[in-house]
């Protein structure tokens, strides 16, 4: 068993489902305590599950404060908690904007606000964001998704110069479609899921859709002492859409 992050503490936003689960058990069976801060505390021992809204400030410092309180260290914060949004850029209204904006974007911040006095004391500190293709492949029907991708992306470059000089490195992930519970749920709505399923597959060059476990094994590389000289940088987990600039059709 591979013993990379013995020691390490990290905290998931959204790890009780998709990505963020397969990143806490990844990072898991790699040697680190991990603690899963989502709506939805239930997790799989030994992950330990707090139960966090990234859109509420009083949740997020709570929760934060309980694990640093519980492991005494803070050494890794994945900024994985979302949600999605569908339509043009004129099918959701303010409130809507906001809601979303609120939960992807400014939650990244409040919850690296949190922990970032506790990463300060970590020889080993890294922040991992998950981005998306969304942020530049110009989805259709996904305006505010979108969005609050490009945005993300921006906030990581602007936290890695930042933090660099306090020896925290910051990078994010942007993955293509993801076999995920989110992604399962989408499909179930559509007309055709199995059709569904087909399209969103095709449009990835590899042809199938990314697994959790991808995503998880970059963020794991990312967080990790094997990426130490990498700062500020995007790892797209896409089938190859971003490499090779395809946009869905
Ligand atoms: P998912 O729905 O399977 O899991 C998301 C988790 O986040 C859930 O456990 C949910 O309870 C939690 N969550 C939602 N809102 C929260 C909040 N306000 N506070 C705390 N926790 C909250 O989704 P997923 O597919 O694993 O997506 C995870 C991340 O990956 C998201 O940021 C998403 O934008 C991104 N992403 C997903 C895909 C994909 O195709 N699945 C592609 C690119 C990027």
């Amino acid at each position: 068993m591979s013993t990379e992050f013995d020691g390490l503490v990290a905290v998931i936003t959204g790890g009780a489902s998709g990505i963020g689960l397969a990143t806490a058990q990844t990072l898991s069976a790699r040697g680190a305590k991990v603690a899963c801060l989502d709506l939805n505390p239930e997790v799989p021992e030994p992950l330990v599950g707090v139960r966090c809204d990234v859109a509420d400030d009083a949740t997020v410092v709570a929760a934060v404060d309980a694990v640093f309180a519980e492991f005494g260290r803070i050494d890794i914060l994945v900024n994985n908690a979302g949600i999605g949004a569908q339509g043009d850029v004129g099918a959701n209204p303010d409130e809507e904007w906001a809601r979303v904006l609120d939960i992807n974007v400014v939650g990244m911040a409040r919850v690296s606000r949190a922990a970032l006095p506790y990463l300060r004391r970590s020889p080993a500190a890294a922040i991992v964001n998950t981005c998306s293709i969304a942020a530049w492949a110009g989805l259709p029907q996904r305006a505010l998704y979108s969005a609050s991708k490009g945005a993300v992306y921006g906030l990581t470059l602007a936290m890695a110069a930042d933090h660099v000089r306090e020896g925290i490195r910051v990078n994010c992930v942007a993955p293509g479609t993801v076999d995920t519970p989110w992604v399962g749920r989408l499909l179930d709505a559509a007309p055709d899921p199995a059709a569904e399923r087909a399209a969103l597959s095709a449009r990835q060059p590899t042809g199938r859709l990314v697994s959790a476990d991808e995503v998880a094994n970059a963020i794991a590389y990312l967080a990790g002492p094997a990426s130490g000289a990498t700062v500020g940088t995007v790892l797209a987990v896409d089938g190859g859409m971003h490499g090779l600039r395809l946009r869905p059709q």
